[in-house]
């Protein structure tokens, strides 16, 4: 996969990329991550990417030029599936999304800075719109960062074991069940006995219930959406 990040703070996002699983997955050539300043596609001579809202309201808004010019270099390059901006009254995020996107082979992520951008890019440049939550951040590199993430570590090859990223909270519309590792008894804080019983058909049915009992106690609206899944499904 091959994702292009523009944003007019590129540092804030660089080492994010530089680190871990997902430093791993580039050197591995599983993605590749381009980062734009989008000051480098600004025909001003100051590099200003932002001007005074029509109308009078407060704050700058994102010119539609440089962001124009930055989309068209890249797709003269390549054809993208998706020109993705991140915005807090886009699509809300979730890991369906993440797993769908991970299959596309470009993407392009506009971060969005001041007000937001003119809207007019919204109209005909970007194909899909995305929150990652109902607050409202500064800029979208942190939703940037979010989605890519969450994108990359679901390609296949990326995990290690590639088991570990499906039976994470929300494949299956379930949440995880808990996790322990040693020591068996920490001052008398014990891991689970079927954990240590060896008995792998048992361990799996633990894991099973745990995931369900957590999941109607923590978050019932997953599995309605899981039983509507299914309606879907069985509908087609
Ligand atoms: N005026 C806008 C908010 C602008 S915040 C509004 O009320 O909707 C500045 C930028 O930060 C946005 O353009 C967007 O790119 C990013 N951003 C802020 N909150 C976000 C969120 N919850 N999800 C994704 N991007 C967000």
């Amino acid at each position: 996969m091959r994702l292009d990040i523009i944003t007019v703070l590129p540092e804030m996002i660089e080492g994010f990329f530089n680190c871990s699983i997902l430093k791993r997955a580039q050197n591995k050539g599983i993605v590749e991550i381009s980062i734009h300043n989008l000051r480098d596609y600004t025909t001003d001579r100051y590099r200003k990417v932002d001007d005074y809202p029509f109308g009078g309201c407060a704050g700058m808004v994102m010119k539609i030029e440089p962001i124009d010019r930055c989309i068209s270099a890249l797709k003269a390059e390549r054809s993208y599936d998706e020109v993705i901006f991140t915005t807090p009254d886009g699509e809300q995020f979730t890991q369906k999304t993440a797993n769908a996107l991970s299959l596309c082979n470009n993407l392009i992520i506009l971060c969005g800075h001041f007000k937001g951008i003119d809207y007019r890019i919204r109209e005909h440049l970007i194909t899909k719109e995305i929150s990652i939550g109902d607050y409202v951040l500064t800029g979208g590199e942190l939703a940037a960062a979010a989605i890519a993430d969450a994108v990359i570590r679901v390609i296949p090859g990326v995990i290690s074991d590639e088991q570990s990223a499906l039976s994470d909270s929300f494949q299956d519309n379930l949440l995880a069940p808990p996790v322990y590792t040693r020591p068996a008894d920490y001052k008398g804080w014990k891991v689970p006995d079927v954990l240590l019983s060896g008995h792998e058909a048992k361990i799996r049915d633990w894991e099973f219930q745990q995931s369900l009992e957590r999941t109607q106690r923590l978050r019932p609206d997953l599995l309605v959406d899981s039983i509507n899944d299914n309606i879907l499904h069985d509908g087609k």
